[in-house]
């Protein structure tokens, strides 16, 4: 195959060109296009120079450079979760020691809220540990929804499965986007969890895109998968029609008492190369660095820069794991030289 072709298999002829620096900066057209998972492998396969440049050259086409958005994550609900993701510490059937907590007050989130905008966050996700919210959850989450847009910043939710009425609810709340992780390839995802299919995944994410909330959709790469699993990742989120407008991509955090407490860990040139494919494939997402970040160390999350990512989770807790602290992540991108926005701007903007 062609290395041209390898940059976007279907795509329009306008696309697959190469991109200078100083081309104009357009969003992509919105048309969708087949990756073949077979063209990611390919795209995951090559050398790792090209790899990254070809990254580097689609995130410029797209997005201002060295622009990092900041988003804050609470966890509003912990623990307790009747769901198996082999990965998740707030599981019910696990032991991993965190303490069950039930929802947040109005109260205790706006005052989370403000600390993160306080501290340069301009969206504020907010999870919570259930299956599926009841009606009346979703009642107290658009409370908290309301509250957090009150002070200005971008709001997000990840509450489980949800229904479309509940999607239009938290929509007509305010809610910006709503995450919801396809986790990893349809081959492997029975491996990972076993109490719900990835079709149910795929429904929440239709209801939510059909309520007109943005989507936040990306997955979890190394327990255990195989490139193939991680190339079949990336095709599902670049093939949903659009791809998402936030794709998180999460390194395992190993917490013990979860059934992939012992993966292998992944190499960290392997993750990178898992950021330079998201960016090729979906060029006008946010893509963020999620868990993990805190066992990358800085080389590896500056490879990550340099790949596309232009998001990380900020703040010293992810749900329930650590996170570098709020002034490593400072002084990290000082030393880079990086921006980040105290308003967030969308692909195509510039400063
Ligand atoms: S990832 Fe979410 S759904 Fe799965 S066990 Fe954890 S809290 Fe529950």
């Amino acid at each position: 195959m062609p290395q041209e072709s390898l940059l976007t298999p279907t795509a329009p002829a306008a696309q697959a060109q190469p991109l200078h620096f100083a081309a104009p900066r357009r969003a992509a057209p919105p048309a969708l296009q087949r990756w073949r998972v077979e063209d990611v492998q390919a795209l995951l396969d090559l050398p790792f120079d090209e790899l990254l440049y070809r990254a580097q050259t689609v995130h410029r086409a797209h997005w201002p450079a060295r622009d990092i958005e900041l988003a804050t994550l609470l966890s509003v609900k912990t623990g307790g979760c009747p769901e198996n993701c082999g990965y998740c510490p707030q599981s019910a059937e696990f032991d991993t020691g965190v303490k069950a907590q039930k929802l947040m007050s109005v109260e205790e989130v706006r005052h989370a809220a403000q600390a993160a905008k306080d501290a340069g966050a301009t969206r504020f996700c907010m999870g919570a540990a259930w299956r599926a919210p009841k009606d009346r959850d979703i009642e107290k989450v658009a409370e908290l929804v309301r509250t957090v847009k009150g002070l200005g910043l971008q709001s997000c939710a990840t509450l489980g499965m949800l229904e479309k009425h509940q999607a239009l609810a938290l929509r007509d709340a305010g809610l910006d986007y709503y995450n919801h992780n396809l986790d990893t390839a349809p081959e492997y995802y029975a491996d990972i969890v076993d109490t719900r299919s990835y079709q149910d995944r795929l429904d929440t994410l239709a209801h939510v895109r059909a309520a007109g909330v943005k989507v936040c959709c990306g997955g979890i790469v190394g327990m255990g998968e195989s490139p193939v699993h991680r190339a079949g990742l990336i095709a599902q989120l670049a093939n949903l029609d659009p791809y998402p407008e936030s794709v998180p991509i999460n390194s395992l955090v190993r917490v013990p008492g979860t059934p992939l407490a012992d993966a292998p860990p992944i190499d960290p040139l392997d993750f990178v190369r898992v950021i330079a494919v998201a960016r090729i494939t979906m060029p006008t997402a946010r893509v963020r660095l999620s868990a993990g970040r805190q066992q990358l160390g800085e080389p590896v999350q500056a490879l990550c820069f340099l790949a596309g990512a232009n998001s990380i989770f900020y703040g010293d807790k992810l749900l329930v794991t650590g996170n570098p602290d709020a002034d490593a992540d400072r002084r990290l991108l000082d030393k880079l030289g990086y921006a980040t926005r105290a308003v967030s701007i969308e692909p195509g903007e510039h400063a």
